[in-house]
């Protein structure tokens, strides 16, 4: 027979068959008579029974003296059972261990720092594999909506000669002698491409020395970035919306007991519907304020700021126009005072999940703020030709992968969002 794997046979089709799998030991206890496994094999886990009458006494031994995360074939008929976690048991007929595995170092209530330190092992758990197969949910429901939309995926440089976010997070690298730089956004290179595709996307590594600790920051991360010729601040925020309802939808959908088994009900994310609300930044300032958190009007959003406006909500909600002063120079302004941005917050006191902004079209405005900037005009050569040659209204936005996962997920840190994350002092494993 060949083998199965444990989420094709756990149907009542497959009830009272003979099934071969093939797997870890998640968990094993055994008694006198009778002893258990829970086989997981990288699609679910199935508990396994074995009684010492259906063995011969030297297997059943070698059944009881199995250790956590050792490999092995089982053979048997599985059976539904509305005790078992999945509703269905594998009685054990025949086993063969591949490989007896030393004693798992990980046990009961370990400490981050150690959890850290062994991810290569606990990356095995059911919270970080659940949280992994949320994740790729996530960017198949986000793929599907971009194609469904026209755009194209491309494939932007991560190594840079130059910034786009600002040099105080840069990490810089040697670049066969000179100064080079690890990508913080893809930005401005999905702008020279939207003059040869109109619409494109990418999902990148992005790279920010993030030196305060926070519990939503990572040093290294997944960027999701797209930008779009022909549309202005309320059409990107339209976009934004959709993209957000259809990933989330589609977790709610396809990943139903990772979520609840994360304490994430699927149907509350079912009820998120689009469009999000959308306030200008003055009134979250009130709001903010009022909420007993002091902020005053020219101040970018810290952590606390986000958490007092969002805790109560139940939907992600835009900020717009923010002062100009604390924004990037590629954005448009219209009244001088604010520029035609938005940031994304998901509820709950999760905050912001993305940034966006219609750019600005006119190569003389773009030069002024570069200069205020103190910037090198000549690093932006090639940038300000996008506005000489075939200019175009246009927008763009840039969503944290990990932001999402974080609020979607239910996670206290940014950390569990990722199988390996990179914070200021851990790089390893
Ligand atoms: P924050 O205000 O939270 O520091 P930002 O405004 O600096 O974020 P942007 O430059 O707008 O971030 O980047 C776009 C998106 O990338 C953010 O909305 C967020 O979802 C995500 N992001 C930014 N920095 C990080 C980080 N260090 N770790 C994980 N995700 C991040
Ligand atoms: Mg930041
Ligand atoms: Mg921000
Ligand atoms: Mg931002």
């Amino acid at each position: 027979t060949k083998f199965s794997s444990i989420d094709e046979i756990i149907k009542p089709k497959f009830a009272g068959k003979k099934v071969k799998l093939r797997g870890w030991v998640h968990r094993q206890r055994s008694g006198k008579k009778i002893a258990f496994i829970v086989l997981r094999d990288g699609t679910d886990t199935l508990q396994c029974t074995a009684k010492k009458s259906e063995l011969s006494e030297e297997k059943y031994e070698e059944f009881c003296n199995i250790k956590y995360e050792s490999s092995i074939i089982v053979f048997g008929t599985l059976q539904k059972d509305d005790r078992a976690p999945n509703g269905y048991e594998l009685h054990v007929e025949d086993f063969e261990l591949i490989h007896l595995a030393d004693t798992f170092p990980i046990t009961k209530d370990q400490s981050d720092a150690f959890l850290l330190d062994i991810r290569h092992l606990w990356i095995r758990s059911q919270k970080l594999t659940q949280t992994s197969r949320v994740k790729a949910k996530l960017m198949e429901g986000a793929r599907n909506f971009f194609k469904k939309e026209g755009y194209l995926e491309v494939w932007p440089p991560i190594i840079t000669g130059s910034s786009c976010e600002g040099g105080s997070t840069l990490f810089q690298l040697d670049y066969f002698g000179k100064p080079a730089f690890l990508s913080q956004s893809a930005q401005l290179y999905l702008e020279t491409l939207i003059f040869a595709h109109k619409k494109v996307f990418a999902l990148t590594p992005s790279f920010r020395a993030e030196k305060s600790r926070t519990t939503r920051h990572l040093a290294e991360y997944w960027h999701l970035e797209a930008e779009a010729a022909f549309l202005d601040l309320n059409g990107i925020m339209d976009f934004e919306d959709g993209l957000v309802t259809a990933m989330i939808h589609k977790v709610a959908r396809d990943e139903k007991k990772s979520l609840i088994a994360l304490g994430r009900n699927p149907k509350d994310l079912l009820a998120i519907k689009a469009p999000f609300e959308r306030i200008k930044y003055d009134e979250a300032v009130d709001i903010i304020n009022s909420k007993g958190v002091k902020i005053e009007w020219g101040e970018d959003f810290g952590t606390g700021h986000e958490r007092a406006l969002t805790k109560d909500l139940k939907s992600p909600i835009h900020v717009t126009h923010f002062p100009r002063e604390i924004k990037a120079f590629y954005m448009k302004t219209i009244d001088g005072k604010t520029a035609e941005c938005n940031d994304l917050l998901a509820p709950e006191g999760f905050g912001e999940i993305i940034g966006s902004s219609q750019r600005e079209e006119d190569i003389k405005i773009i030069t002024e703020n570069l200069l205020r900037d103190g910037s090198d005009i000549a690093d932006y050569e090639w940038y300000l030709d996008l506005r000489r040659f075939g200019s175009v209204q246009h927008s763009g936005f840039g969503l944290g992968i990990e932001r999402v996962m974080r609020w979607i997920c239910n996670l206290e840190h940014i950390r569990d969002t990722i199988a390996y994350p990179r914070v200021m002092n851990r790089n390893t494993p």
